[in-house]
């Protein structure tokens, strides 16, 4: 289970790079805390733009849809 996790960490972090690359700039600031829980959302994560939640809640949101 945790290594399904890393993998599709890793798949996403690979994602944001080709991402970052197409889209260097972003319009919509990252907050520094997740909105769910509060906990301080990676650097990493918030560089891409527009990051609202952590890795975790930010998969939970998309579970529940
Ligand atoms: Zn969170």
């Amino acid at each position: 289970m945790a290594d399904d996790i890393d993998l599709a960490q890793d798949r996403i972090d690979a994602e944001m790079q080709a991402r970052l690359r197409v889209l260097p700039t972003f319009d919509i600031a990252s907050l520094i805390e997740c909105q769910e829980c509060g906990e301080e959302i990676p650097s990493k994560r918030r560089a891409i733009g527009g990051v609202k939640r952590c890795f975790d809640c930010q998969n939970n949101f998309e579970g529940r849809r």
